[in-house]
């Protein structure tokens, strides 16, 4: 293993950063999110933060192409096509599993998305090993190891007095070979220590919840839900967007944003029909398209236990709770 004193670290990531940007956990306008580093920065590891480094990937809003028109002449404008190096540096191995859960959803079955793709591809992973679980945490439901990431460069260890660094990839080599990089030294990964507070049944999943969709459990379950789409937009595994125009006369854009299967209208259509009509519906769907339509889909669950959404529902509308009360239904039907 590499190892740096922590003192070290700010020299270290100035030179990573050198023709890349590095993205570091942070507090940022009220919120703990990644933001570029810059010298002087503070890094918050004291838990996973609140918003998710999907954003990197997958922003909030992106213009898909802009456009300018002259008579009859149309002109099709640049767009940010995201390919400058990036490291994100110090996500977990939670967020790191929901990142190959979306280059599953972006780039497979037939389909790539380009602007994803390019991000994606030029972005590098450094990934903290969790030393304890945190209020809210369930990775290991899903047989997720909160010490290790498979699609990490470069595993980051919290020693004490030093970080420790070991590389994945080829990539995450690189970056151990900065001029005031870490030394190779003999010493040893910490042991995880201490219990997850929450846990899902999933040996049931995804099979048992097939004759479920039009069970009367979700009458109640759905009932609590306000409808605001937190739970949707902090999770790091959740992709759903909408596509929308700005147009200005002669020229304009046309972008996409996040959405929410929580929003009434987010499968409205044209016409005025909705096949999710009220709350239950929509609730359902996301139950049962993290817990079923996924793993039927992809072969892994649309969720990797961070916590997010059981932590920031207003209601407490806790998906803990949820899976283990339809994996009763399952075992009682
Ligand atoms: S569903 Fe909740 S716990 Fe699971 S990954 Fe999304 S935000 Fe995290
Ligand atoms: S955060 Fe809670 S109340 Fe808001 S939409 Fe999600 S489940 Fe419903």
């Amino acid at each position: 293993m590499y190892v740096l004193d922590k003192s070290q670290l700010p020299s270290f990531l100035e030179a990573m950063a050198a023709g890349r940007t590095v993205f570091v956990p942070a507090e940022a306008g009220g919120m703990t999110r990644f933001v570029p580093w810059q010298a002087g920065i503070q890094l918050y590891w004291e838990e996973n933060p609140v918003i998710s480094p999907k954003e990197l990937f997958f922003p909030q809003t992106q213009v898909l192409y802009g456009y300018r028109t002259l008579g009859q002449q149309l002109e099709i404008l640049s767009r940010d096509e995201g390919n400058s190096p990036r490291v994100i540096f110090g996500l977990r191995p939670c967020d790191a599993a929901a990142t190959g859960i979306m280059d599953d959803v972006f780039l497979t079955k037939g389909y790539e998305d380009s602007l994803y793709r390019s991000r994606r591809q030029n972005t590098l992973l450094v990934v903290l090993a969790c030393r304890r679980p945190g209020p809210a945490c369930f990775c290991t439901s899903f047989g997720l190891d909160p010490t290790r990431a498979d699609n990490a460069d470069l595993m980051l260890y919290d020693l004490g007095a030093e970080w420790g660094l070991e590389a994945v990839s080829p990539a995450g080599q690189d970056l151990l070979a900065k001029p005031a990089g870490p030394v190779e030294r003999q010493a040893a990964a910490p042991e995880f220590a201490g219990d997850f507070p929450l846990e899902i049944k999933v040996d049931h999943l995804p099979s048992g919840l097939r004759p479920m969709f039009r069970h009367q459990v979700w009458d109640i379950m759905y009932q609590k839900c306000l409808g605001c789409g937190t739970c949707t937009y902090l999770c790091p595994v959740c992709h759903c967007f909408d596509i929308q125009s700005h147009n200005r006369g002669v020229q304009g854009y046309r972008y996409r944003c996040w959405d929410s299967c929580m929003f009434s209208d987010y499968t409205l259509m044209a016409g005025g029909a909705n096949p999710r009509p009220t709350k239950k519906e929509r609730v359902r769907n996301r139950f049962l398209h993290k817990l079923q339509f996924m793993p039927e889909r992809y072969g892994k669950f649309g969720c990797v236990g961070c916590g997010r959404c059981v932590l920031k529902c207003p209601v407490n509308l806790d998906i803990t709770q949820v899976a283990n009360r339809l994996a009763e239904v399952v075992a009682n039907a």
